[in-house]
């Protein structure tokens, strides 16, 4: 094992931007599901006896209390009316601390009206309470509050993203023999706006409203498994690869369905551009969705991944490593590098993280003799500029001498390896059946 620094061939600017964001994202979606204690209660005792205006202006910003049983400060997003005639609101609210995903609809009952602060307060020349707010005060609004997990975005693409994606409208799914409560806003169509929960074949994955039209539709759907070619089969594990053009309608479905999961990703309705890789659990009652990832048939950029989901019901059980490993195979497959799309969702960035740091450790472990940046990544189809900001992440590369080098110490490399986590279910590549997608081919 060599104790030695081993030379690297690469010179670092490109890396060092990319590792600056990388490390950031990962820091700041680690805590995002901690409640961090209750800020701003001694502004309680200033606000006192002074008259709120129900019902509360979107925007506003106020303390509500959370499921555990804290006050947290957040931010009114949008609000309705609890019935059709009914005088009282209630509010959907972003808390300011936590991740988008806990967004959720809360009544005044929840709230210490003492604390409420409208931006209105700044603003004695609006048109009173009931008044919308003028562009130019939401757009303050938005502007000072760039939330943790979004540096990557500008105020104007943030501000978009937020118009579109404000309200979760699908609180629950049913799919197959799991029911999972839904984290983001998908843009379902319009008429399923008004149903809270929505019932999906796990084969071909339509969506119904009623369970009773899922049980009629079960009764007659042919499939049972992803349409598609199963391109990957060990033991009870298979991969099917669907072409976004040939299976347009599932694949749409499986986007409509994938959203409702997953923050900051264009939904590309223009499915006929990706393939989609779909990850089973196989029984004798057939192949069920785990999740999958999304390939551009071509990319430019080098990106060899789109999107990736692993349902709620299957997280936890190393899926999420087994699909970006797969990816991988096929960039080997290609006799290409490449890397995801950015940006990363907060789950896919910590996955990625701990993919990298496993792949390349364990071939610095093992290693004799020195090593280059481009050897490690024609190893593992891993892009350099990721070779280079996971190891830079880890510390591992040092400037000594006016050279950048690995500092390969196994003490060290055992110790990331451990923080690093199993990578849980293995590919076993000597069962991937595949050829690269070719335009015009089978
Ligand atoms: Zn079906």
């Amino acid at each position: 094992m060599p104790a030695a620094p081993m030379k690297v061939e690469q010179d670092l600017p490109a890396a060092e931007r990319a590792n600056g964001a990388v490390v950031s994202g990962a820091a700041v979606n680690g805590a995002a599901e901690r409640p961090l204690g209750h800020g701003g209660a001694e502004e309680n005792g200033r606000k006192r006896g002074r008259e709120v205006t129900l019902p509360l202006e979107v925007g506003t910003r106020v303390m509500v209390k959370w499921r555990d049983g804290k006050y947290h400060m957040v931010k009114v997003i949008e609000r309705r009316r609890l019935s059709a005639h009914a005088p009282d609101y209630e509010y959907y609210v972003h808390y300011m601390e936590f991740n988008r995903r806990l967004d959720e609809w809360v009544q005044v009952d929840a709230m210490d009206l003492n604390t409420v602060e409208t931006e209105n307060d700044d603003n004695k020349d609006d048109k009173g309470a009931t008044t919308k707010m003028t562009r130019q005060q939401k757009k303050k609004i938005d502007e000072s509050h760039v939330e943790e997990g979004h540096e990557e975005f500008d105020a104007a693409s943030l501000r978009e993203h937020e118009e579109f994606t404000k309200v979760k409208n699908i609180s629950a799914i049913e799919l197959g023999k799991y029911e999972m409560d839904t984290w983001y806003f998908s843009p379902f169509p319009p008429e399923y706006n008004n149903v809270s929960k929505l019932y999906f074949c796990e084969f071909c994955l339509s969506f119904m409203k009623r369970k009773e039209q899922l049980s009629r539709h079960m009764r007659k759907c042919d499939l049972k498994h992803p349409p598609g070619d199963e391109i990957y089969r060990n033991r009870s594990i298979s991969m099917f690869e669907v072409d976004g053009k040939k299976n347009k309608v599932y694949c749409q479905n499986l986007c409509y369905l994938a959203k409702l999961f997953l923050d900051h990703k264009t939904l590309y309705y223009d499915v006929d551009l990706f393939l989609f890789y779909i990850l089973c659990e196989c029984d004798e009652r057939g192949c069920h969705i785990v999740g999958y990832f999304s390939k551009e048939k071509h990319s430019e950029e080098g990106y060899n991944l789109a999107c990736i989901l692993t349902l709620p019901s299957y997280q936890r059980k190393g899926y999420g490593k087994f699909l970006i490993a797969f990816s991988y195979e096929l960039s080997k497959k290609e006799a290409k590098v490449g890397t995801p799309e950015r940006p990363l969702s907060d789950l896919g960035l910590v996955s990625y993280r701990g993919y990298w740091t496993r792949v390349l450790l364990d071939i610095l472990k093992r290693h004799r003799g020195s090593i280059s940046i481009k050897e490690l990544s024609d190893m593992t189809a891993i892009k350099t500029e990721d070779v280079i900001s996971t190891l830079q992440a880890l510390e591992l590369i040092q400037y000594r001498k006016g050279q950048h080098v690995i500092c390969a110490d196994p003490k060290v490399l055992d110790r990331h390896l451990k923080a690093a986590g199993r990578g849980g279910l293995t590919v076993d590549a000597s069962k991937l059946i595949w050829t690269p997608y070719k335009e015009g081919g089978g």
